[in-house]
C-alpha cells in the first residue's frame, strides 16, 4: 500500500507527463516522444491509484482489468488504420458511460459523511457529471455509426430543433432543482433518471443533425466532451489526477474543435447548438461534363516532364494503404531534381491529423509537407498535382455553389495547376456525398483504379 504522500507525488509526476505529452503531440517531430510521455504518465497513474488507500477490492479490480485489457488489446490489434476514427468515437462513448455509471454509484452510495453545503456540491457534481457523460455517450455512439456508415451521413433536421434543444436544456435545469431538493430527503431518483434520458436524447439529436462533411468538428468536440466527462468523474471520486487529466483533454479538444471550425469556415457556437452543416437550403448543382481518363504511361510522361509536383492525399490513400509507395515515388522524383511537395487539408481523411500520421509512418520528410493555407496560392506554379483518393477537400463547388453541403469550406485549389491527375476507383462521391466538378474539369485527368495499384505501376514505369 502506498502512503498518501507518495500517491500525490505520483499524480503530480503523471500530470507533468501528460502536459509534456500534449506539447509533444503538437509537432510531428516530437509526436512519438509525446506518446511515450503519455504512456509512462498513464502507467504511473494506474499504479498509484491501484496501490492507494482508496482501493481495496483487489479481486474485482484484477478481474475488471483483465477483461478490459483483453478487449482493448484485441480491438487495438484488429482495427485497421482506416477504422481508427470509429474506434476513437467508441472510446469516447465509454468515457461518457463511465461518468454516468460512477455518477449513479455515487448517488446510490449512502456511506458518505458529507453534510450541508458539501453534500449539495457533491449532488451537483453527480447531476452535472451524469448529464455530460450521457450526452458524450449517446453522441459518440451516433458519431461511431456515422463514421462507419451504419447511420446515414445526411443531417436529420427536426422542425424547430434549436427550440427543442433549448427546451431540453431548461427542462434539465428545472429537473436539477427538483433533484437537489429531493436528495435532502433521500429522494431524487426519478429526476435523475429522467434527466439521463433527456441527456441521451440530446446527444443523439445533436449529432444526428450534423451534415456529413462537418463530422470532423463533431469528432473533436466529442473528444472535448469526453474530457469534461472524465473531469466530472474526478470531482465525484475526489480524484485530483482525473480532474486535471479531464480538464487537459477537455480544453485541448475544445481548442482543436475551434481550429477545425476555422478550417471549415464554420462558427464554433453554432456547432455546439448542432445542425450547423445545413447551409444554403437549395439543391446542390449536379455535375455535368466529360471525364478525361489517363493511363499509366501518360501519367509517367507528365511526371517526367514536370519540375514542380504537388501531392494531395485524402481518405482513399488510407484505404489503399498507398503511403509507402507514395514515399518511394517521392524519393525517386526528388532524386531526379524535381520539387515535390505535399498539401494537407485540415479535414482530409477521417480524423484530425490522419494524413500527417500516414505520411510520418511512411517516413516522408516533414519539410515537404505543408498545410493548406501555406501552399494554396502556389498551385498556378505547379506543373502536375496528384490527388490520391481525395474528393471533398478538392471540390471547387465548396467555393462556387452556395447550395452545396460543403459550401464555404476552404479547399485545396488544385485546378489552378497546369494538370491535375486524380487517382480513385470510380466516379463515386466522397464522405459528404456531393458531386465533384473537378473530375470533369478541362485540366483534370482521371487515373482509375486502386490508388496503391496505380502508384505501384507508376513507380515500376518510372524505374524502368
Ligand atoms: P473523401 O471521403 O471526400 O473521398 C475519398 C475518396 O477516396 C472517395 O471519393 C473514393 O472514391 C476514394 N477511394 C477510396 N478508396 C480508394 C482506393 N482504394 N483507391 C483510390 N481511391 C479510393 O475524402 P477526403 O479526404 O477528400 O475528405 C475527407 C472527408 O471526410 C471530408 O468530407 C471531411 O469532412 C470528412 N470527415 C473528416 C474527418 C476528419 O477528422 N478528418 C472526420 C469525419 C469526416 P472511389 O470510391 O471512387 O475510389
Amino acid at each position: 500500500m502506498m502512503s498518501q504522500g507518495l500517491v500525490i507525488m505520483s499524480y503530480v509526476v503523471a500530470c507533468i507527463l501528460f502536459i509534456l505529452s500534449l506539447s509533444g503531440l503538437s509537432n510531428q517531430e516530437t509526436a512519438r516522444r509525446g506518446n511515450y510521455y503519455g504512456m509512462i504518465g498513464m502507467a504511473i497513474a494506474i499504479i498509484a491509484t491501484v496501490f492507494s488507500a482508496s482501493v481495496n477490492a483487489y479481486i474485482t479490480l484484477v478481474i475488471a482489468l483483465t477483461i478490459g485489457g483483453f478487449i482493448g488489446s484485441k480491438a487495438a490489434l484488429k482495427v485497421e488504420m482506416t477504422q481508427m476514427p470509429e474506434l476513437v468515437a467508441l472510446m469516447h462513448s465509454l468515457v461518457g458511460m463511465a461518468a454516468v455509471l460512477v455518477g449513479y454509484a455515487n448517488f446510490i452510495d449512502h456511506s458518505s459523511s458529507l453534510v450541508g453545503i458539501e453534500q449539495t456540491i457533491h449532488q451537483v457534481e453527480i447531476y452535472v457529471g451524469i448529464f455530460i457523460g450521457a450526452v458524450t455517450f449517446s453522441g459518440s455512439v451516433i458519431a461511431f455509426g456515422k463514421l462507419c456508415g451504419k447511420v446515414s451521413g445526411k443531417p436529420v433536421l427536426l422542425p424547430a430543433r434549436h427550440l427543442l434543444n433549448l427546451s431540453l436544456l431548461i427542462l434539465t435545469i428545472w429537473l436539477g432543482n427538483i433533484f437537489l431538493s429531493a436528495t435532502e430527503t433521500g429522494g431524487g431518483t426519478f429526476a435523475l433518471i429522467l434527466m439521463t434520458l433527456i441527456a441521451i436524447a440530446f446527444g443523439i439529436h445533436m449529432v444526428m443533425a450534423i451534415g456529413g462533411a462537418d463530422m470532423p468538428v463533431v469528432v473533436s468536440m466529442l473528444n472535448s466532451y469526453s474530457g469534461w466527462a472524465a473531469a466530472a468523474t474526478g470531482f465525484m471520486l475526489s480524484n485530483d489526477l482525473l480532474i486535471v487529466t479531464g480538464a487537459l483533454v477537455g480544453s485541448s479538444g475544445a481548442i482543436l474543435s475551434y481550429i477545425m471550425c476555422r478550417a471549415m469556415n464554420r462558427h464554433f457556437l453554432s456547432v455546439i447548438a448542432g445542425g450547423f452543416g445545413s447551409v444554403g437550403g437549395g439543391k446542390a448543382a449536379t455535375v455535368e461534363g466529360e471525364v478525361s481518363a489517363i493511363e499509366i504511361d501518360e501519367t509517367v510522361q507528365l511526371l517526367t516532364d514536370a519540375k514542380n509536383i504537388m501531392i494531395i492525399p485524402g481518405y482513399g490513400m488510407a484505404v489503399a494503404q498507398a503511403q509507402h509507395t507514395v514515399n518511394e515515388i517521392t524519393k525517386l522524383l526528388r532524386s531526379k531534381g524535381k520539387a515535390v511537395r505535399f498539401g494537407i487539408h485540415p479535414v482530409a481523411g477521417r480524423m484530425p491529423g490522419h494524413m500527417n500520421v500516414l505520411l510520418a509512418e511512411a517516413k516522408i520528410p516533414y519539410d515537404i509537407v505543408f498545410e493548406m493555407d501555406e501552399i494554396n496560392q502556389d498551385f498556378p506554379k505547379v506543373d502536375v498535382t496528384i490527388v490520391i483518393g481525395a474528393n471533398d477537400i478538392v471540390n471547387p463547388s465548396a467555393l462556387d455553389d452556395p447550395n452545396s453541403p460543403i459550401a464555404g469550406m476552404p479547399v485545396l485549389e488544385c485546378w489552378n495547376s497546369v494538370t491535375t491527375i486524380v487517382l480513385k476507383r470510380s466516379m463515386a462521391t466522397g464522405y459528404a456525398g456531393v458531386g465533384n466538378p473537378l473530375f470533369v474539369h478541362e485540366k483534370t485527368r482521371m487515373l482509375f483504379g486502386d490508388a496503391n495499384d496505380s502508384l505501384q505501376a507508376v513507380l515500376k514505369a518510372l524505374n524502368a
